[in-house]
């Protein structure tokens, strides 16, 4: 899709993050504190990224405020872009259909696995298991 078919398609803040690699002000998102079973996919294509079994409250230094993942649905869903913006050697986190930047990856101690996805709530939409039963 074109750019400026998702500037269509997307709110000024998803496309920032999403197609401009933004960063969104940490507990600015809405998906931070949600607890419900269900799905996140990705904001922009709708594809399954993680299960809500496998998000956590960090408690990581510099990367507390934003949705917090132990691991993918599947491997195939996300591609890691090394990223060195902002002087910072990060893995970032891409949609693998659409190309969305969904937030990047760390090693970190506080994940049951060991991996940290920190994830923009704006760059995934909740899909609730209650709602589609
Ligand atoms: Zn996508």
């Amino acid at each position: 899709m074109k750019d400026t078919d998702w500037k269509k398609k997307l709110t000024p803040q998803q496309y920032k993050v999403l197609r401009e690699k933004g960063t969104e002000a940490p507990f600015s998102g809405d998906l931070l504190h949600v607890t419900d079973d269900g799905t996140y996919v990705c904001g922009a294509c709708d594809t399954p990224i993680f299960s809500s079994s496998t998000k956590y409250e960090s408690t990581e230094p510099g990367l507390v405020g934003w949705p917090s993942f132990s691991d993918v649905i599947s491997k195939d869903v996300i591609q890691l872009v090394y990223d060195d913006r902002h002087g910072m050697n990060r893995t970032e986190v891409v949609c693998s259909n659409c190309g969305g930047h969904l937030g990047h990856v760390f090693e970190a101690d506080d994940s049951p696995t060991g991996t940290h996805y920190c994830i923009n709530s704006v760059s995934l939409a909740f899909k609730s298991q209650s709602k589609s039963t």
